[in-house]
Order: structure tokens, then sequence, then C-alpha cells
């Protein structure tokens, strides 16, 4: 018989490594605890990202960098922030990154795909995710695109080491039919872009680690599923993460990790 591929995210895989508390929170218990209150970062980051596909579904002629400050203030929410005053001068800060942004964005470089479903099988895994933005370079190669907003850049650590990229790359890759092994991280509030090319032995590396932790799911999964749900499947992990965790209510460790954070 062949053996059933373990149907994955890497946002699954990478919550299961951060902290199994949380992965059975977000993915396993039915109904899920309910979450905390939503975090303004959240809403800046989905208004950025939903303003720059918007953008590219623009006519050519009306892809001008400005027309991403009408984008963001078109797809803000407030969620999060403490008082109006403070959501709209998020918003303008946002709008203000996406234009600067912009001007460093050939709108006639259409990229191949903005938001994209990519799927691929491994071995072991079946492999799924949503790319913010996916390229056809000059050399006829794809390069996956991920937009960020925190607040410190990302550097070449950051980018050569996501596990969630590599894993674009190889989906996109088996989707598009082309090769993908360059995958970068374009930080919008500073224009800055780390990159990093892939061989095929890193991606096939990545692909080893992926296969690795997932396994390591399945039998998180099927324990639950048989009623073992404590601590000893499911540890807390408390980090600097625990002050962003959307089950931080429901965890005395991640409270006590960060404490002065409101629950
Ligand atoms: S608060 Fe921290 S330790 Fe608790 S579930 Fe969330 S990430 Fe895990």
């Amino acid at each position: 018989m062949p053996t059933r591929l373990y149907p994955c995210t890497p946002t699954r895989l990478g919550t299961w490594l951060d902290c199994p508390r949380r992965y059975r929170f977000g993915y396993l218990d039915r109904p899920a605890p309910p979450k905390g209150p939503p975090w303004a970062h959240n809403s800046i980051g989905s208004a950025v990202h939903s303003a720059l596909a918007d953008w590219w579904g623009l006519p050519f002629a009306q892809r001008l960098p400005a027309r991403g400050i009408d984008l963001v203030r078109k797809r803000w929410i407030t969620d999060g922030f403490p008082d109006a005053e403070e959501a709209l001068a998020a918003r303008e800060r946002a709008a203000i990154w996406v234009e600067e942004y912009l001007l460093r964005v050939d709108p006639a470089d259409e990229p191949i795909g903005v938001e994209r479903t990519v799927a691929a099988p491994t071995a072991r895994l079946a492999v799924s995710g949503r790319v913010d933005r996916i390229d056809l370079r000059p050399d006829g190669r794809l390069a996956i695109v991920d937009y960020k907003t925190g607040r410190r850049p990302p550097g070449p650590d950051d980018v050569r080491g996501s596990l969630a990229l590599a894993l674009y790359a190889v989906a996109a890759s088996r989707t598009l039919r082309r090769e993908c092994s360059r995958v970068e991280l374009h930080h919008v509030p500073t224009g800055e872009v780390v990159a990093h090319d892939h061989t095929p032995s890193s991606l096939a590396r990545k692909i080893d680690e992926a296969e690795s932790i997932a396994y390591d799911c399945s039998r998180a999964d099927a324990a639950h599923a048989s009623g073992r749900t404590g601590d000893d499947v499911f540890p807390p992990r408390p980090s600097r993460l625990c002050g962003w965790c959307d089950y931080r209510r429901h965890c005395p460790e991640g409270r006590a990790a960060t404490p002065g954070t409101p629950v």
C-alpha cells in the first residue's frame, strides 16, 4: 500500500516547531479555544499585502506608485488599534511605505502569480501554500517574493534559512513547471530586499527538514485523535513569540514568559 501523503502548509509546520501547544490550539482542538483580541500589526500587514495585490490587478496604465496610497486606505482595517487616531496615523504610514516601495517596482514586470496558491507532493508530504508574488525573471526562472511589514528588516539568515520560502519554491516550480530556486524577502517599510538562490541540494535538505517535522506533526495528530492532548505530546514552548500568541490567555506559561503584555 502506498503511504498516504501528509497534507500541510509551511505555516502548519512552523507552528509545530514554534510551540506544540499553540499547534494543538490552532489546528487540532475543536472547537478551537477563543482567540485573544486582534493585533494592530496583523491589520497593518493585511492591508499592505492586499493593497500590493490589488495594485498588480490594476490595468497597466493605472499602476502608478501613488495608487498604492488609495489602495491601502481602501483595504484598511482598524482591528487592534487602541483608538481611531492611532489607526489613522498607522494607515497613513503604511500608505507611504507602499507608495515608496512601488517607486522601485517596474509596473511592466508582470508577475506570473499574485497571492497564488502552489502545491507539490514530496515523498511524504502534500505541501501547499499561498505566495505573495511569483516573478518570472529574465533568465526564465521563477522567483518567490514574500512581503514583510515588521519593524526589523529581515537579514540574509532569514531568507536563507526560511523553510516556508524553500517549500514555496519547490511548490511553485512544480505548479508552474519552471525552475524556481530564488527566494526573496521584501521589507515594505524600508524597501530593503534580501535574496537567496537555492541549489538542488539545499532545496532537498529543506524537503528533508519539512518531512521530519511533518512526521512529528502526524504522530501528534494521531495522539490527539486518540485522546492524548496533554503536555507530554503538546508541551508549551514559551518564548518572546508568546507576546503575539492568539492563545496566550489560555496558557499560564506563555503569560509568565511575557509579563506586562495585555491578555
Ligand atoms: S502563549 Fe506561548 S507557550 Fe503558550 S501556546 Fe502561545 S506560543 Fe505556546
